[in-house]
């Protein structure tokens, strides 16, 4: 695989663009406006740069990455050549659907689909295409070019020599790719989402605070952050999002958002992306400061 088209420049569109175009690959980035791609390549160099200050690149590698990427609004166009496709565009069933349906019929026959998904049904996406055994997930954690995991979710009709050649072309990214089943919340999620479902049930009934179940979680389990922070950061319309999901894939209460959830994300406290949620995070990402509802 040489050429690979990227649905989607937000997140995790331009970290996944980044980390293939640092690995040699061509990458055609795909989104539906040019501002939002230039915001993306902006993000790109700035995050290049970084690395550059702690000398993890060198100059050179920092051009030859920025090279390799180019910029498109017409799927069709970024897509004519690609050996792989990763879509990783809104975190919605008919958006997604959509994007597939339009990849099966532009793409070349033997080019492979993945979707970075988070709780979607790889099974459900490949139905939308005539390609069910080219259809796979290809789960990147974010930030994509510091986190070593790809999550392969091998769907029900993902062939083996798909996920094989997925799994070596994680490695060859520098990744540890490890297959999973298509069910929902798939690992990551599945153990994840329950944890941080409990954390904030545990802090609906007063059993403890915010910075206390953080800590005890923190320290107490050596997790770098504590859960409430973790959903923080994840975003909490996102985390309801991927309950819902489970709970309505398995049919089991256990996975029942916690009506606190519910209503933080009705009330528009998103976590960091809004400035509030668990913590107020008005001043940046550096302090832990817990919102003014949280206050005991
Ligand atoms: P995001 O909102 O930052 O970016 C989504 C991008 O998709 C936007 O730039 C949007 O303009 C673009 N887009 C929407 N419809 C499109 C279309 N039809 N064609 C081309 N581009 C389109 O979202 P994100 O956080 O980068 O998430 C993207 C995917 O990755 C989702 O499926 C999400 O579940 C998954 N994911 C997110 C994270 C995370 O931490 N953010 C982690 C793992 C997986």
């Amino acid at each position: 695989m040489k050429q690979i088209a990227v649905i989607g420049s937000g997140t995790m569109g331009n970290g996944i663009a980044h980390v293939f175009a640092q690995h040699n690959y061509k990458v055609a980035l795909i989104d539906v406006s040019t501002d939002i791609l230039t915001k993306a390549l902006s993000t790109i160099e700035k995050n290049l740069d970084r690395q550059l200050q702690k000398e993890k690149i060198t100059q050179e590698i920092k051009d030859v990455t920025l090279a390799n990427i180019t910029a498109h609004t017409e799927i069709r166009e970024g897509i004519k050549d690609a050996d792989l496709v990763i879509e990783a565009a809104t975190e919605n069933m008919n958006i997604k659907l959509d994007i597939f349906k339009q990849l099966d019929n532009a793409a070349p026959a033997s080019t492979i689909l993945a979707s970075n998904t988070s709780s979607i049904s790889i099974t459900k996406i490949a139905s939308a295409t005539k390609r069910p055994d080219k259809v796979i997930g290809m789960h990147f954690m974010n930030p994509v070019p510091i986190m070593k995991l790809v999550e392969v979710i091998k769907g029900y009709n993902t062939s083996d020599e798909v996920t094989s050649q997925i799994m070596q072309l994680s490695e060859k990214l520098d990744k540890i790719p490890v297959v999973v089943n298509d069910y929902p919340g798939f690992v990551s999620n599945r153990i994840l989402m329950p944890m941080i479902n409990e954390a904030i049930h545990t802090l609906h009934e007063g059993v403890a605070g915010v910075a206390e179940i953080d800590t005890v979680m923190k320290l107490g389990m050596a997790h770098p952050m504590g859960p409430l922070q973790l959903a923080d950061f994840v975003g909490l319309d996102v985390c309801l999002s991927i309950l819902k999901v489970m709970h309505s894939g398995f049919g089991n209460p256990k996975y029942a958002p916690c009506p606190l959830l519910i209503n933080m994300v009705e009330a528009g406290h998103k976590g960091v992306k809004t400035g509030l949620g668990f913590y107020s995070w008005r001043h940046g990402t550096k302090d832990l400061v817990v919102s003014d509802q949280f206050k005991r």
